[in-house]
């Protein structure tokens, strides 16, 4: 499935093969989208379950969950980690819905990183079942793991997810104690919600060594997460926290995602993911997602979807599966659709956060 690149596209980076006709050729390309981005970096929804019901993810009504037959059994998700590995993916990150909600997913976990060439392995988690996994999943090869925390305060953290705070904080603990080399703390902005907390947040993410992000809202799950009084953009926190303290740029990279990182002058390091307001954001985006049921998504942003399930059930071996994996890659969109009324289709829980 050869896909030439258009007028005026820039010619394939180092590495980038060129078709016969020296344009740019998906196929030949491997690993590089048409954008000439390299994609080596796979997250992996395991479940679309929650025990969580954030408001901006899983809104009342949209809890479509698939049934167990159609999710992928872990021996499936490890023979497509294995042919992802060959094909030179070498960054995971599993995810969810919630992750350990699946029974066994410290054992999952221990497997997938176990498999050679897995360079880099993650988690996102919203934190409050890892209190007693916590030790497990970091013997299991896990070395980043990232927790979602939007508020410090009980109550409004019941509203907005409608489960307790104390677990989630019980969670970030055992996380310290157990020793991730990378501990991210993710907060989504929402204007009248927690804007209040963004200081607070700031605060508490130092105190724990951990790199706190504050992440955009995006139209995903369902239209109404997102309106024009909830949006709280990211140039307008750093405004806010300009007032209490400095901000200046830090030259660091962490992690494979989209964030800018910052210094506060309090000596934490802060990353901002500007999804809607950066209109750069999509430029280095060097993933592409497995969803819970088998599809291979290439952007969180475009309902592209491509059935590996089927292949992988097809009983037709490897070369299928690899065919959808080469055909995502290269269709991989160039930037997403959030800027242009995208009406979303399904839940991020079905889609892997
Ligand atoms: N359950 C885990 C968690 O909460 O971290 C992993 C899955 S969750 C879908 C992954 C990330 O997506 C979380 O950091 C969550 O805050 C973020 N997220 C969910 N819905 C979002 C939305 N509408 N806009 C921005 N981020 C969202
Ligand atoms: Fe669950 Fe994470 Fe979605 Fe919240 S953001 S409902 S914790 S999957």
């Amino acid at each position: 499935m050869g896909q030439t690149a258009g007028p005026g596209t820039p010619a394939p980076g180092a590495g980038a093969p060129a078709g016969p006709d020296g344009t740019f050729d998906a196929v030949a390309a491997g690993l590089y989208d048409p954008s000439r981005r390299r994609v080596d970096y796979l997250r992996i929804s395991i479940t679309d379950r929650c025990n969580e019901r954030c408001v901006y993810c899983m809104p009342q009504g949209l809890q479509d969950w698939k049934e167990r037959e159609e999710i992928l059994t872990f021996e499936e998700i490890l023979s497509v980690v294995r042919l992802a590995v060959r094909l030179g993916f070498r960054k995971f990150r599993v995810t969810g819905g919630e992750p350990l909600v699946r029974r066994d997913a410290g054992d999952f976990l221990r497997r997938l990183g176990a498999i050679e060439g897995v360079q880099s392995l993650g988690l996102s988690t919203n934190g409050t079942l890892l209190a007693p996994l916590a030790e497990e999943i970091r013997a299991a090869g896990v070395q980043s793991i990232n927790i979602s925390l939007d508020t410090l305060e009980a109550e409004s953290y019941r509203r907005l997810t409608r489960w307790d705070l104390s677990s989630c904080l019980e969670g970030i603990a055992a996380a310290r104690r157990a020793g991730f080399p990378s501990l991210k703390l993710n907060a989504v902005l929402m204007r009248g919600v927690n804007d209040g907390q963004i200081v607070p947040l700031i605060r508490f993410a130092r105190e724990q060594g951990a790199v706190l992000r504050f992440i955009e809202l995006m139209p995903v799950s369902s239209l109404e997460v997102l309106t024009r009084e909830n949006f709280l953009p990211v140039e307008e926190a750093m405004t806010r926290i300009r007032e209490v303290m400095s901000l200046e740029p830090a030259e660091v990279r962490l992690g494979h995602g989209p964030a800018i990182y910052y210094r506060t002058g309090e000596g934490g390091i802060i990353g901002f993911i500007g999804a809607m307001t950066n209109l750069h954001f999509c430029e280095s985006c060097n993933k592409v997602r497995l969803t819970a049921d088998g599809r291979i998504r290439p952007c969180l942003g475009s309902h592209l979807e491509f059935d590996l399930r089927t292949a992988l059930r097809s009983g037709q071996g490897e070369a299928a599966v690899e065919e959808v994996f080469r055909a995502a890659i290269g269709l991989k969109p160039a930037e997403h659709e959030f800027r242009d009324q995208y009406r979303p289709g399904r839940s991020m829980t079905a889609i892997g956060g």
